[in-house]
């Protein structure tokens, strides 16, 4: 089985597969991250090559299964794999953990776009960007005053930043702390759910926060499950369908 990781949940199915016999399993990381997470069993780094990359991989390694657990963001691998998946007949299943859902109190602007929340701030706001190190230049050049914090220490592209490189989980009191200490009026994050970085929506809604909020991109067509522990019953239960078909 490959699993396609880069997140949490692709390390804890890794952990769960791990125990079952006559599995073996591939994870297979992008590259960005230094020191990630290691999930049991083989672990292979770097891009396939796109779409005949994939598929040539799948054949080559007589892959029967794909889980495509990566970040909610990545669309691009998640296509690829799609296409891949149908070329070499091979079932996929995309996990895909839950996005956030607005609670009372909170103030969320949702956009589709890093784009369309650069255009959104305020501006003269002091601002919490929490997205990826990648995904910076759409907020440069702006005047607004940036906190700014990505796991690995990023690239310095905007003029007026505290820069943090720091990785979940977060606490609430500690977030609650930083959004106090850098006075900032308004958050802006992608929606990539999860627990880890939940900390800072409920910190803004505990100040009365706005919070610009990145929708996801639709994942494409095909089975998706939001839990390990449905990715472990589709494992069990491998569709009788046609690869690439929704169970
Ligand atoms: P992306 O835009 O969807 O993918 C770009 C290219 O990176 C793909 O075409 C593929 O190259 C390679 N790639 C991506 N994930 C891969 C994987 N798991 N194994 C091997 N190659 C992979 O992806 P991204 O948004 O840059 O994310 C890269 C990785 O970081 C993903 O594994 C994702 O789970 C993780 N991540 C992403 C975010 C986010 O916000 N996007 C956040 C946290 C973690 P080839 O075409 O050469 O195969």
């Amino acid at each position: 089985m490959l699993i396609l990781g880069g997140t949490a949940e692709a390390v804890r199915l890794a952990e769960a597969c791990a125990a079952l016999p006559q599995l073996e399993i591939v994870t297979s990381l992008a590259g960005r991250t230094r020191a990630p997470r290691a999930p049991p069993g083989e672990i292979r780094i770097g891009g396939f090559g796109g779409v005949e990359g994939l598929a040539r991989y799948l054949r080559s390694r007589a892959i029967g299964r794909v889980v495509d657990a990566t970040h909610p963001f990545a669309a691009r691998i998640g296509r690829n794999a799609a296409q891949a998946c149908l070329a070499a007949a091979v079932p996929r299943l995309r996990l895909l953990r839950p996005p956030w859902r607005q609670e009372p109190g909170d103030r969320w602007l949702e956009v589709d776009s890093l784009a369309e929340a650069a255009r959104r701030l305020p501006a003269s706001a002091r601002v919490f960007l929490s997205v990826g190190r990648s995904e910076l230049a759409a907020f440069a050049g702006l005047p607004q005053w940036f906190l700014v914090r990505t796991i690995e220490p990023a690239e310095r592209c905007l003029a007026q930043a505290h820069w943090l490189a720091e990785r979940g989980p977060f606490r609430l009191e500690d977030e609650l702390a930083l959004l106090r200490a850098h006075a900032i009026d308004v958050v802006v994050t992608k929606g990539s759910g999860g627990e880890a970085t939940y900390a800072k929506l409920a910190a803004a809604r505990a100040l009365g926060l706005p919070v610009i909020m990145v929708r996801r991109p639709p994942p494409p067509p095909g089975a998706v499950v939001d839990s390990v522990a449905a990715a472990l019953a589709w494992l069990a239960h491998p569709p009788a369908e046609r690869a690439g078909r929704s169970t």
